[in-house]
Protein backbone atom coordinates (compact mmCIF):
# COMPACT_ATOMS: atom_id res chain seq x y z
CA UNK A 1 0.00 0.00 0.00
CA UNK A 2 1.33 3.21 -0.59
CA UNK A 3 0.77 5.96 1.53
CA UNK A 4 0.94 9.74 1.02
CA UNK A 5 3.15 12.10 2.91
CA UNK A 6 1.26 14.64 4.46
CA UNK A 7 2.51 17.36 6.39
CA UNK A 8 2.71 16.71 10.15
CA UNK A 9 2.38 20.53 10.88
CA UNK A 10 -1.01 20.59 9.45
CA UNK A 11 -2.78 17.84 11.57
CA UNK A 12 -1.45 19.98 14.69
CA UNK A 13 -3.90 22.29 14.10
CA UNK A 14 -7.17 22.29 16.10
CA UNK A 15 -9.76 20.71 13.09
CA UNK A 16 -13.31 21.37 13.45
CA UNK A 17 -14.19 18.98 10.74
CA UNK A 18 -12.01 15.65 12.06
CA UNK A 19 -13.24 16.06 15.52
CA UNK A 20 -9.63 16.21 16.75
CA UNK A 21 -9.14 18.57 19.82
CA UNK A 22 -5.26 19.10 20.89
CA UNK A 23 -3.94 19.46 23.38
CA UNK A 24 -3.62 23.13 24.12
CA UNK A 25 -1.82 24.44 27.43
CA UNK A 26 -3.55 26.99 29.51
CA UNK A 27 -1.35 28.65 31.62
CA UNK A 28 2.48 30.78 30.37
CA UNK A 29 4.27 28.55 31.61
CA UNK A 30 2.88 25.79 29.42
CA UNK A 31 2.71 27.48 26.80
CA UNK A 32 6.31 28.54 26.76
CA UNK A 33 7.11 24.93 27.40
CA UNK A 34 5.26 23.51 24.44
CA UNK A 35 6.96 25.60 22.02
CA UNK A 36 9.88 25.32 23.14
CA UNK A 37 9.45 21.42 22.78
CA UNK A 38 8.37 21.88 19.46
CA UNK A 39 11.56 24.51 18.45
CA UNK A 40 13.78 21.92 20.07
CA UNK A 41 12.13 18.75 19.06
CA UNK A 42 14.75 15.89 17.22
CA UNK A 43 13.38 15.23 13.71
CA UNK A 44 16.17 12.38 12.88
CA UNK A 45 17.24 8.83 14.90
CA UNK A 46 20.79 10.38 15.31
CA UNK A 47 19.06 13.79 17.07
CA UNK A 48 17.29 11.14 19.85
CA UNK A 49 19.99 10.86 22.30
CA UNK A 50 19.14 7.70 24.76
CA UNK A 51 16.54 5.24 24.91
CA UNK A 52 18.72 2.86 22.93
CA UNK A 53 16.84 -0.09 23.79
CA UNK A 54 13.31 1.41 22.77
CA UNK A 55 14.99 2.52 19.41
CA UNK A 56 16.62 -0.50 18.74
CA UNK A 57 13.39 -2.40 19.15
CA UNK A 58 11.09 0.29 17.36
CA UNK A 59 13.38 0.50 14.45
CA UNK A 60 13.07 -3.26 14.15
CA UNK A 61 9.17 -3.04 14.35
CA UNK A 62 9.34 -0.13 11.33
CA UNK A 63 11.85 -2.28 9.01
CA UNK A 64 9.71 -5.70 9.57
CA UNK A 65 6.53 -3.95 9.01
CA UNK A 66 7.67 -1.93 5.76
CA UNK A 67 9.32 -5.69 4.33
CA UNK A 68 5.76 -7.02 4.77
CA UNK A 69 4.42 -4.10 3.73
CA UNK A 70 2.03 -3.65 6.42
CA UNK A 71 1.68 -0.53 8.42
CA UNK A 72 3.57 -1.13 12.02
CA UNK A 73 1.90 -2.54 14.98
CA UNK A 74 0.43 -0.65 17.85
CA UNK A 75 2.86 0.91 20.14
CA UNK A 76 2.66 2.24 23.82
CA UNK A 77 5.27 4.10 25.22
CA UNK A 78 5.56 5.06 29.32
CA UNK A 79 7.02 6.81 31.61
CA UNK A 80 7.61 10.37 33.58
CA UNK A 81 6.52 13.67 31.80
CA UNK A 82 9.46 14.92 29.22
CA UNK A 83 11.15 11.84 28.76
CA UNK A 84 10.26 12.01 24.45
CA UNK A 85 7.42 9.98 24.43
CA UNK A 86 5.66 11.82 22.11
CA UNK A 87 9.02 13.14 19.96
CA UNK A 88 9.19 9.45 19.67
CA UNK A 89 5.60 9.03 17.95
CA UNK A 90 7.00 12.31 15.74
CA UNK A 91 10.16 10.60 14.44
CA UNK A 92 8.55 7.14 13.87
CA UNK A 93 6.12 9.46 11.62
CA UNK A 94 8.38 11.07 9.91
CA UNK A 95 10.48 7.61 9.70
CA UNK A 96 7.91 6.19 7.57
CA UNK A 97 6.59 9.20 5.70
CA UNK A 98 3.23 8.93 7.88
CA UNK A 99 0.59 11.57 8.68
CA UNK A 100 0.05 12.00 12.47
CA UNK A 101 -3.38 12.74 14.25
CA UNK A 102 -2.59 13.74 17.81
CA UNK A 103 -5.19 14.01 20.24
CA UNK A 104 -5.40 13.12 24.33
CA UNK A 105 -7.23 10.56 26.07
CA UNK A 106 -9.05 13.33 27.94
CA UNK A 107 -10.00 15.22 25.01
CA UNK A 108 -11.89 12.11 23.63
CA UNK A 109 -15.16 12.62 25.28
CA UNK A 110 -17.40 10.41 23.95
CA UNK A 111 -17.38 7.73 22.17
CA UNK A 112 -18.36 9.91 18.80
CA UNK A 113 -15.39 11.84 19.28
CA UNK A 114 -13.59 8.59 19.04
CA UNK A 115 -15.34 7.38 16.13
CA UNK A 116 -15.33 10.73 14.39
CA UNK A 117 -11.64 10.64 15.09
CA UNK A 118 -11.03 6.89 13.58
CA UNK A 119 -12.86 7.62 10.16
CA UNK A 120 -11.37 10.69 9.70
CA UNK A 121 -8.18 8.66 9.24
CA UNK A 122 -6.53 8.21 6.26
CA UNK A 123 -5.01 4.67 5.46
CA UNK A 124 -1.88 4.51 6.86
CA UNK A 125 -2.22 7.29 9.59
CA UNK A 126 -0.72 7.32 12.98
CA UNK A 127 -3.26 8.51 15.59
CA UNK A 128 -1.24 9.61 18.75
CA UNK A 129 -3.12 9.50 21.70
CA UNK A 130 -1.32 10.83 25.01
CA UNK A 131 -2.19 10.42 28.24
CA UNK A 132 -4.45 7.58 27.16
CA UNK A 133 -4.78 6.68 31.01
CA UNK A 134 -7.51 9.21 31.20
CA UNK A 135 -9.51 7.94 28.35
CA UNK A 136 -13.34 6.65 29.56
CA UNK A 137 -14.32 3.33 30.09
CA UNK A 138 -16.91 3.29 27.44
CA UNK A 139 -14.81 5.01 24.80
CA UNK A 140 -12.24 2.36 25.93
CA UNK A 141 -13.60 -0.37 24.87
CA UNK A 142 -14.58 0.93 21.31
CA UNK A 143 -10.56 1.06 20.98
CA UNK A 144 -10.68 -2.55 21.67
CA UNK A 145 -11.92 -3.82 18.03
CA UNK A 146 -10.67 -0.86 16.75
CA UNK A 147 -7.36 -1.55 17.39
CA UNK A 148 -7.56 -5.52 16.54
CA UNK A 149 -9.99 -6.22 14.17
CA UNK A 150 -9.75 -2.41 12.61
CA UNK A 151 -13.64 -2.36 13.40
CA UNK A 152 -15.40 0.15 14.50
CA UNK A 153 -19.02 -1.19 16.54
CA UNK A 154 -21.52 1.52 16.78
CA UNK A 155 -24.72 1.09 19.01
CA UNK A 156 -27.61 3.33 17.61
CA UNK A 157 -30.85 3.80 19.40
CA UNK A 158 -31.40 3.23 22.85
CA UNK A 159 -33.30 -0.02 24.41
CA UNK A 160 -34.86 -2.73 22.80
CA UNK A 161 -34.73 -1.20 19.49
CA UNK A 162 -30.34 -0.39 19.79
CA UNK A 163 -28.81 -2.49 17.20
CA UNK A 164 -24.98 -2.25 16.57
CA UNK A 165 -23.48 -1.12 13.43
CA UNK A 166 -20.32 -2.38 12.26
CA UNK A 167 -17.73 -0.06 10.20
CA UNK A 168 -14.43 -1.38 8.53
CA UNK A 169 -12.05 1.25 9.70
CA UNK A 170 -8.83 1.85 7.17
CA UNK A 171 -6.01 0.68 8.64
CA UNK A 172 -3.88 2.62 11.12
CA UNK A 173 -0.81 2.80 13.80
CA UNK A 174 -2.32 3.49 16.98
CA UNK A 175 0.75 5.13 19.36
CA UNK A 176 -0.04 5.88 22.97
CA UNK A 177 1.93 7.70 25.74
CA UNK A 178 0.99 7.05 29.08
CA UNK A 179 2.75 9.04 32.81
CA UNK A 180 0.86 6.17 33.94
CA UNK A 181 0.83 2.89 33.16
CA UNK A 182 -0.57 0.95 36.14
CA UNK A 183 -4.03 2.68 35.17
CA UNK A 184 -3.99 1.52 31.61
CA UNK A 185 -6.27 -1.45 31.71
CA UNK A 186 -4.65 -4.67 31.39
CA UNK A 187 -7.09 -5.77 28.14
CA UNK A 188 -6.14 -2.13 26.22
CA UNK A 189 -2.76 -2.82 27.53
CA UNK A 190 -2.04 -5.82 25.63
CA UNK A 191 -3.63 -4.46 22.44
CA UNK A 192 -0.38 -2.60 21.60
CA UNK A 193 0.53 -5.27 19.54
CA UNK A 194 3.63 -3.98 18.40
CA UNK A 195 5.19 -3.72 21.92
CA UNK A 196 4.65 -1.64 25.39
CA UNK A 197 8.03 0.34 25.98
CA UNK A 198 9.22 2.16 29.35
CA UNK A 199 11.20 4.97 29.21
CA UNK A 200 14.11 5.38 30.86
CA UNK A 201 15.45 8.73 32.99
CA UNK A 202 18.43 10.15 31.69
CA UNK A 203 22.47 10.09 31.78
CA UNK A 204 24.21 12.94 32.84
CA UNK A 205 25.91 12.53 29.55
CA UNK A 206 23.38 12.27 27.46
CA UNK A 207 21.76 15.08 28.65
CA UNK A 208 24.67 16.77 28.18
CA UNK A 209 24.21 16.15 24.58
CA UNK A 210 21.09 17.56 24.40
CA UNK A 211 21.67 20.45 25.58
CA UNK A 212 24.48 20.60 23.75
CA UNK A 213 22.28 20.46 20.32
CA UNK A 214 19.77 22.92 21.91
CA UNK A 215 22.18 25.41 22.44
CA UNK A 216 23.43 25.35 19.04
CA UNK A 217 19.68 25.59 17.94
CA UNK A 218 18.80 28.59 20.44
CA UNK A 219 22.12 30.35 19.21
CA UNK A 220 23.36 29.74 22.83
CA UNK A 221 27.40 29.76 23.73
CA UNK A 222 27.01 27.62 26.65
CA UNK A 223 30.34 27.25 28.63
CA UNK A 224 31.62 23.64 29.47
CA UNK A 225 30.84 24.44 33.48
CA UNK A 226 27.76 25.78 32.53
CA UNK A 227 26.55 23.15 30.79
CA UNK A 228 27.46 20.61 33.77
CA UNK A 229 25.21 22.64 36.37
CA UNK A 230 22.35 22.53 33.79
CA UNK A 231 22.64 18.66 32.82
CA UNK A 232 23.24 18.37 36.85
CA UNK A 233 19.48 19.84 38.42
CA UNK A 234 17.71 18.76 34.95
CA UNK A 235 16.24 15.82 36.81
CA UNK A 236 17.55 13.61 34.30
CA UNK A 237 14.77 14.88 31.75
CA UNK A 238 15.54 16.16 28.54
CA UNK A 239 12.03 18.91 28.53
CA UNK A 240 14.00 20.12 31.87
CA UNK A 241 17.19 20.53 30.58
CA UNK A 242 15.88 22.89 27.72
CA UNK A 243 13.93 24.76 30.09
CA UNK A 244 16.68 25.23 32.50
CA UNK A 245 18.55 26.36 29.66
CA UNK A 246 15.88 28.62 27.72
CA UNK A 247 15.61 30.52 31.27
CA UNK A 248 19.24 30.94 31.70
CA UNK A 249 19.56 32.60 28.19
CA UNK A 250 16.75 34.59 29.40
CA UNK A 251 18.42 35.67 32.74
CA UNK A 252 21.84 36.09 30.69
CA UNK A 253 20.18 38.36 28.54
CA UNK A 254 18.36 40.81 30.42
CA UNK A 255 21.08 41.15 33.00
CA UNK A 256 23.67 41.92 29.79
CA UNK A 257 20.82 44.67 28.98
CA UNK A 258 20.88 46.31 32.27
CA UNK A 259 24.60 45.98 32.60
CA UNK A 260 25.02 47.43 29.43
CA UNK A 261 22.36 50.46 30.03
CA UNK A 262 24.13 51.11 33.85
CA UNK A 263 27.41 51.37 31.77
CA UNK A 264 28.80 48.23 33.59
CA UNK A 265 32.36 47.59 31.08
CA UNK A 266 33.06 44.36 30.13
CA UNK A 267 30.20 42.43 30.59
CA UNK A 268 28.98 39.22 28.35
CA UNK A 269 26.87 39.32 25.81
CA UNK A 270 23.68 38.07 26.76
CA UNK A 271 23.95 34.93 24.55
CA UNK A 272 26.85 33.84 26.89
CA UNK A 273 26.08 31.42 29.39
CA UNK A 274 28.87 30.60 32.07
CA UNK A 275 28.58 28.51 35.54
CA UNK A 276 27.67 31.70 37.46
CA UNK A 277 24.86 33.42 35.29
CA UNK A 278 23.94 29.67 34.90
CA UNK A 279 23.51 28.98 38.43
CA UNK A 280 21.65 32.65 39.43
CA UNK A 281 19.62 31.76 36.75
CA UNK A 282 18.77 28.50 38.53
CA UNK A 283 18.93 29.57 41.92
CA UNK A 284 16.04 32.27 41.00
CA UNK A 285 14.12 29.29 39.81
CA UNK A 286 14.42 28.00 43.48
CA UNK A 287 16.08 24.84 41.66
CA UNK A 288 19.15 23.34 44.20
CA UNK A 289 22.22 22.10 43.52
CA UNK A 290 20.69 18.24 42.82
CA UNK A 291 18.18 19.59 41.26
CA UNK A 292 15.15 19.78 43.79
CA UNK A 293 12.75 22.36 43.29
CA UNK A 294 10.31 24.41 46.06
CA UNK A 295 7.81 21.40 45.42
CA UNK A 296 10.18 18.68 46.07
CA UNK A 297 11.76 20.63 48.73
CA UNK A 298 8.40 20.76 50.49
CA UNK A 299 7.02 17.18 49.67
CA UNK A 300 9.90 16.16 51.79
CA UNK A 301 10.18 18.69 54.30
CA UNK A 302 6.34 17.98 55.54
CA UNK A 303 7.58 13.68 54.72
CA UNK A 304 9.73 14.48 57.83
CA UNK A 305 8.48 17.08 59.74
CA UNK A 306 5.13 16.20 59.90
CA UNK A 307 5.32 12.63 59.42
CA UNK A 308 8.58 11.57 60.93
CA UNK A 309 10.01 10.50 57.83
CA UNK A 310 7.22 8.30 56.96
CA UNK A 311 5.74 5.68 56.01
CA UNK A 312 2.86 7.96 54.98
CA UNK A 313 0.49 6.97 52.50
CA UNK A 314 0.06 8.88 48.90
CA UNK A 315 -3.72 10.46 50.16
CA UNK A 316 -2.51 11.78 52.96
CA UNK A 317 1.18 13.42 51.92
CA UNK A 318 -1.07 14.97 48.56
CA UNK A 319 -3.59 16.22 50.99
CA UNK A 320 -1.06 18.06 53.36
CA UNK A 321 0.64 19.26 50.63
CA UNK A 322 -2.45 20.78 48.98
CA UNK A 323 -1.76 18.93 45.70
CA UNK A 324 -2.96 16.53 43.69
CA UNK A 325 -2.21 12.85 44.19
CA UNK A 326 -1.56 12.04 40.50
CA UNK A 327 1.38 15.21 40.33
CA UNK A 328 2.60 14.04 43.60
CA UNK A 329 2.69 10.36 42.18
CA UNK A 330 3.99 11.48 38.54
CA UNK A 331 6.10 14.47 38.67
CA UNK A 332 7.44 14.63 42.04
CA UNK A 333 8.16 11.39 43.10
CA UNK A 334 9.76 9.75 40.41
CA UNK A 335 12.97 11.83 41.00
CA UNK A 336 13.55 11.60 44.33
CA UNK A 337 12.79 8.01 44.16
CA UNK A 338 15.67 8.16 41.38
CA UNK A 339 17.71 10.15 44.00
CA UNK A 340 17.42 7.85 46.40
CA UNK A 341 15.73 10.27 48.60
CA UNK A 342 12.35 8.31 48.91
CA UNK A 343 11.44 5.27 49.05
CA UNK A 344 7.58 3.53 48.22
CA UNK A 345 7.33 0.67 50.86
CA UNK A 346 4.43 -1.55 51.11
CA UNK A 347 3.32 0.67 54.39
CA UNK A 348 3.39 3.55 52.15
CA UNK A 349 6.47 6.81 51.91
CA UNK A 350 9.56 6.90 53.41
CA UNK A 351 12.01 9.79 53.34
CA UNK A 352 15.67 8.18 53.52
CA UNK A 353 18.85 8.86 55.25
CA UNK A 354 19.88 10.88 51.95
CA UNK A 355 17.08 12.97 52.45
CA UNK A 356 17.55 13.85 55.48
CA UNK A 357 20.98 15.08 54.89
CA UNK A 358 20.25 17.11 52.04
CA UNK A 359 17.75 18.86 53.73
CA UNK A 360 20.02 18.97 57.32
CA UNK A 361 17.43 17.14 58.85
CA UNK A 362 18.55 14.72 61.72
CA UNK A 363 17.97 11.06 60.91
CA UNK A 364 16.35 9.06 63.59
CA UNK A 365 17.08 5.24 64.38
CA UNK A 366 13.24 4.20 63.78
CA UNK A 367 13.91 5.14 60.16
CA UNK A 368 17.34 3.34 59.60
CA UNK A 369 15.49 0.03 60.02
CA UNK A 370 12.95 0.94 57.42
CA UNK A 371 14.70 2.22 54.98
P1 LIG B 1 6.93 13.46 26.72
O1 LIG B 1 6.00 13.22 25.57
O2 LIG B 1 7.55 12.21 27.26
O3 LIG B 1 6.33 14.31 27.81
P2 LIG B 1 8.43 14.99 24.77
O4 LIG B 1 8.62 13.96 23.71
O5 LIG B 1 7.39 16.02 24.52
O6 LIG B 1 8.18 14.31 26.18
O7 LIG B 1 9.86 15.67 25.02
C1 LIG B 1 10.01 16.98 25.50
C2 LIG B 1 11.16 17.68 24.80
O8 LIG B 1 12.37 17.12 25.28
C3 LIG B 1 11.19 17.48 23.28
O9 LIG B 1 10.58 18.50 22.59
C4 LIG B 1 12.66 17.47 22.95
O10 LIG B 1 13.10 18.79 22.71
C5 LIG B 1 13.29 16.97 24.20
N1 LIG B 1 13.65 15.55 24.11
C6 LIG B 1 12.95 14.50 24.63
N2 LIG B 1 13.60 13.34 24.43
C7 LIG B 1 14.74 13.65 23.78
C8 LIG B 1 15.85 12.87 23.30
N3 LIG B 1 15.89 11.55 23.50
N4 LIG B 1 16.84 13.51 22.65
C9 LIG B 1 16.80 14.85 22.48
N5 LIG B 1 15.79 15.65 22.93
C10 LIG B 1 14.77 15.05 23.57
Amino acid sequence: MSIPFRSREGSQRPSASNGIKLKMPKNKDKIEESVLDMTLRPTRWDEYIGQKHIKDNVKILLRAAEERGHIPEHILFYGPPGLGKTTLAHLIAKETGRQMKITSGPAIEKVGDLASILTNLAPGDILFIDEIHRLNKVVEEILYPAMESGVLDIIIGKGPSARTIQLDLLPFTLIAATTRVALVSSPLRSRFSGGVFRLEFYSHEEIGKIIERSSKLLNIVLEEEALKEIAKRSRFTPRTANYFLKRARDFAQVKAASAKNSGVPKQKSGNILDKKIVIDALNMLAVDDIGLNSSDRKFLEILIEKFSGGPIGLKTIAAAMSEEEATVEEIIEPYLIQLGLLERTARGRVATKKAHGHLGFEFKEKQEKLS
